[in-house]
């Protein structure tokens, strides 16, 4: 088959659409299965790039672990036939080489080796010198020190293109997701590398077809970069996630039907209304934390009169009483009992610290 790298100018400029739509298979099973399904998503008009698993990592031995090198024409088939771009996962140096041969447009390395610092540097090592674009998926456990660890291994290999996707992450006793989101962790790395697209994968987050339109919804509302969505021309027989693999019609509909949200607005009205809105919640940001300081003034006041009269600084039935009220007091507020008991907690860490300071002195 005759192939050629696609031109630099066309992938960069799929590279940097808003929002970018990444769809495919979870697995690549044949060729007829892999081109049919590119077609029909190109049909949409509304996906970018296709993905499709070459190699997959399993949780347990014995599943479907990829077709392997033999899928990789059939991308390079699916390219031009359909006119998208193609993705496949990388875990390793063959596997870095082998998707290069074969002319693979980016590639995206998955949750179970982002989570491993040597197949992390494996991977870096044999990205070296070529010019590729990455997504890296967030690693298994909820640790964004090891996201951005992998990050750095792929930047100092000298990689210029680099995607952040969030797949979510694994949590014992979580039954709603089969990964869960997060949001705050994935923000926190958006902010982090406000430089590099962050892509939502609410496949793997779901684990399941229903939740995908409310999840990719968050992403969006969050001013999220893209979607990464498997899809599958017949979902219920796919040789791996299959419950969570949608039809390329179902995923046109959900396209539809996702509010895209904008960043800014050109209307002035609504950014000058924007504006008073926010000015508002700075000042009310700058008394919460006045009062803030002033309660731990007062903690500094109590700390030095326990001092004085040997008393512990914890007294637990004490702060019992804080959070019942506190909590009642709340929800009539219209503040969720969650969030006023991670406040309460935060409240009391600072003001115990503030307490312990002055017995210590
Ligand atoms: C996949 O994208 O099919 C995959 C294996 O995902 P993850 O690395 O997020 O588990
Ligand atoms: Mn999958």
């Amino acid at each position: 088959m005759i192939t050629e790298r696609t031109p630099k100018e066309k992938l960069m400029a799929v590279w940097s659409k808003r929002p970018l739509i990444i769809s495919g298979p979870c697995s690549a099973e044949t060729e007829e299965q892999v081109v049919e399904t590119a077609k029909q998503l190109a049909a949409t008009g509304k996906v970018d790039i296709l993905r499709a698993g070459i190699w997959k990592p399993r949780t347990k031995p014995g599943g479907f672990e990829g077709i392997g090198a033999k899928g990789l024409p059939w991308l390079q088939k699916a390219e031009q036939e359909s006119g998208l771009l193609t993705a496949c996962e990388v875990a390793n140096a063959k596997q870095v080489q082998d998707a290069l041969t074969f002319d693979v447009d980016i590639l995206w390395i998955g949750a179970r080796t982002t989570v491993n610092p040597f197949s992390m540097q494996e991977v870096a090592d044999a990205l070296r010198g070529v010019d590729v674009p990455i997504l890296i998926k967030n690693p298994v456990n909820p640790d964004i020190e090891l996201w951005s660890g992998a990050v750095e291994r792929i930047a100092r290999a000298g990689i210029k293109y680099i995607g952040l996707i969030h797949r979510g992450f694994s949590s014992f006793g979580n039954t709603q997701y089969r990964n869960a989101p997060m949001w705050p962790l994935a923000i926190d790395m958006k902010l982090r590398h406000p430089d590099m697209p962050m892509i939502t994968d609410p496949s793997h987050i779901c684990g399941n077809r229903e939740g995908i339109l409310e999840m990719s919804q968050r992403a969006i509302d969050v001013d999220f970069d893209g979607l990464i969505i498997e899809s599958h021309i017949d979902p219920d027989n796919a040789w791996s996630d299959a419950k969570q693999q949608i039809t390329p019609q179902r995923l046109d509909e959900i396209l539809s039907s996702i509010i895209w949200r904008k960043p800014d607005s050109s209307n002035p009205e609504f950014n000058k209304a924007l504006e008073n809105l926010r000015h508002q919640i700075n000042i009310l940001d700058d008394e919460l934390l006045q009062v803030i300081a002033q309660r731990m003034k007062v903690a500094d006041q109590i700390g030095q009169y326990k001092k004085d009269n040997n008393i512990t600084i914890l007294q637990p039935s004490r702060w019992h009483e804080i959070v019942e009220a506190t909590v009642t007091k709340g929800e009539k507020l219209g503040l969720s009992r969650d969030f006023i008991n991670k406040y309460l907690d935060a409240v009391h860490i600072e003001s115990i610290n503030h307490q312990k300071k002055i017995l210590d002195a």
